[in-house]
């Protein structure tokens, strides 16, 4: 059956809980395989961390939230989805600028698009960091298969395991200990020990911030690794259009495929064989439910009898949106190319990180936070008007409860995030910024904050403002994500299934959590292989 209209009938193969990244690749993937599938969604909105909104002055297309999409289009919905995604209408744009960092001394570094590129970047900084760069790709490509397939497996699988034997057999038992070893050093001891210049250093160290670390966190090291090997081989990706241009394609698929996509339905209980919403109505699912959500919903309200299962789980620290509309782009004092970069990051470096980061776990609002400066018009001049300028501001480093001002400057009042304090801790940071761009505060038509507040307030899956559903630490990540005591996509409850920046392989775009539940569904029962292999 064609055209969405199953909603009448109320009864599915599999019903997905959120229209995050996830649950539409999942659906995606599962209505094109000829499930029927129906995604219920509490918001006005697909995509949940995925939005584009005039949010400033009209005709300004900002990312409300996520911006930039390497992670989906190095993933694996994207491999399986992309061509029917351009179909309807997703086209990505690409950059040879994808990102730099600018020190408060006026001086810059640049991450490009080749190794030779970035082996003549970092030698201009120090002469021997061009052929640490070298080494790294040297070491880290030839088991890069290993690094990504961590990311891109189901860990507690089958697959999982057979990760582990290809790296055993390709290594050694010793080798392969020493491999998963090295994958445990932090951002520090891996950039002070590789590269002499701090600023190199500095080119990367924010990075881990992206995937909800800080330079001094177990497997930081691992992950900027990655970060810097993805970045240089795969550019810094935004659909044309926004962000929304993906949520969007992948609705139009899951309804060309039958399937339907309802906003506006929140989901109070999930089961096996189905859920029901908050007005009283069941939706069945004879194969799978799958839900989107954090660990806190899942166990707390939706699944009934594990009240106390996820009691423990942390979330990790919160974040701030700043969006710009401007009337000229931003003129920014030092290298040119900086202008023309999709993301700047302002910061004193690796120890300026390190200390914000601190800061910030001591509930404190940093000093000198990590500025985040997205600059999607560098790539997509359909977002602002002709001539104009945009800023997409993202600050990673934020306490929820705020105890106090690292710089002794702001009063946080009662420690909660209220109006006045999202606007006065924004000053601050536009004062920074301002200080490298000369035309900013002349140039601004329009801006808009999101506190962490505002955040959790938008999607309950952001909850304390966390942008990466739930602390990245080594016991909540990898094998251990969501839950020790329930990792992986399963949940106690037979047939129903959690996916989301809480699962692994994590937060992003990538899309993996849906991708990974859907392979694992579609996949043969053991039995109906063992049929198939009798008729042969
Ligand atoms: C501000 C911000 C900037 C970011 N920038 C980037 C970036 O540039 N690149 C990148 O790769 N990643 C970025 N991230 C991270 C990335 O966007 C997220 O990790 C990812 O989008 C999360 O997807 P998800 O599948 O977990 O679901 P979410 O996007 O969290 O969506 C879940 C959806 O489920 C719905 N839902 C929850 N419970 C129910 C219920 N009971 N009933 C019905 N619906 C329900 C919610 O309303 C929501 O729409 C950013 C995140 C934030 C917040």
């Amino acid at each position: 059956m064609h055209g969405g209209s199953r909603l009448s009938e109320r009864a599915f193969d599999a019903v997905v809980v959120g229209s995050g990244v996830n649950g539409l690749a999942c659906a995606a993937l599962l209505s094109r395989a000829g499930w029927s599938v129906c995604v219920l969604e509490r918001n006005d909105w697909f995509g949940g961390a995925i939005k584009t909104a005039d949010i400033t002055v009209p005709g300004y297309r900002h990312d409300v939230f996520s911006a930039w999409h390497p992670l989906w289009v190095g993933g694996l919905a994207h491999a399986e989805l992309g061509a029917d995604l351009e179909r309807h209408g997703l086209e990505y744009l690409n950059t040879e600028l994808p990102t730099g960092t600018l020190y408060p001394d006026g001086e810059s570094a640049f991450l490009l698009r080749t190794a030779d590129e970035n082996a003549a970047e970092l030698d201009r900084h120090h002469a021997e960091d061009g052929d640490a760069w070298r080494a790294m790709l040297g070491e880290f490509l030839p088991n890069a298969d290993l690094a990504f397939g961590i990311l891109g497996t189901e860990l507690w699988s089958r697959e999982g395991a057979g990760l582990g034997v290809k790296a055993v057999r390709r290594l050694g038992r010793r080798g392969a200990a020493e491999y998963a070893g090295k994958l445990l050093v932090s951002a520090r001891d891996w950039l002070e020990t590789a590269f002499r210049s701090e600023r190199a250093h500095g080119l990367l160290a924010p990075w881990v911030l992206h995937t909800g670390l800080g330079p001094d966190a177990a497997a930081s090291g691992y992950m900027a690794q990655v970060i810097a090997v993805a970045v240089q081989e795969g550019g810094m990706p935004i659909p044309r259009g926004g962000g929304q241009k993906l949520a969007d394609a992948l609705v139009d698929l899951i309804r060309e495929q039958g399937g339907t996509c309802e906003a506006g339905v929140d989901v109070e209980r999930a089961f096996e064989g189905g859920v029901r919403t908050a007005d009283g109505e069941t939706f069945t699912a004879s194969r799978a439910v799958i839900c989107n959500v954090t660990p806190t919903q899942l166990y707390g309200d939706l699944l009934e009898g594990f009240e106390r299962k996820a009691e423990g789980f942390r979330y990790g620290r919160s974040e701030m949106q700043i969006h710009y509309a401007l009337a000229e782009p931003p003129r920014w004092e030092g290298d040119d190319r900086l202008g023309n970069t999709a993301i700047v990051h302002l910061t004193p470096g690796l120890d300026g990180v390190s200390r914000a980061v601190n800061e910030v776990e001591r509930g404190l609002l940093p000093a000198e936070a990590t500025v985040v400066v997205g600059q999607p018009l560098t790539m997509d001049g359909s977002r602002a008007p002709d001539g104009k300028g945009l800023l997409w501001i993202q600050l990673q480093e934020l306490p929820w409860k705020i105890k106090g001002d690292a710089a002794g400057e702001i009063d946080v009042g009662g420690g909660d995030w209220t109006e006045g304090l999202r606007e006065r801790y924004a000053d601050r940071i536009q004062a920074r910024l301002a200080r490298h761009i000369p035309n900013l505060e002349s140039s601004i038509l329009g801006r808009t904050v999101l506190s962490p507040a505002d955040l959790q307030a938008a999607n309950v899956n952001l909850r304390h403002g966390d942008p990466y559903g739930g602390s990245l630490a080594l016991d909540q990540n990898f094998l251990w994500r969501p839950l020790p005591s329930q990792p992986g996509h399963r949940t106690p409850v037979p047939g129903v299934w959690h996916v989301g920046a809480s699962t692994h392989p994590g937060p992003g775009l990538g899309g993996g959590s849906g991708a990974l539940v859907a392979r694992q569904l579609l996949q043969p029962s053991l039995l109906s292989r063992a049929r198939k292999l009798v008729r042969r």
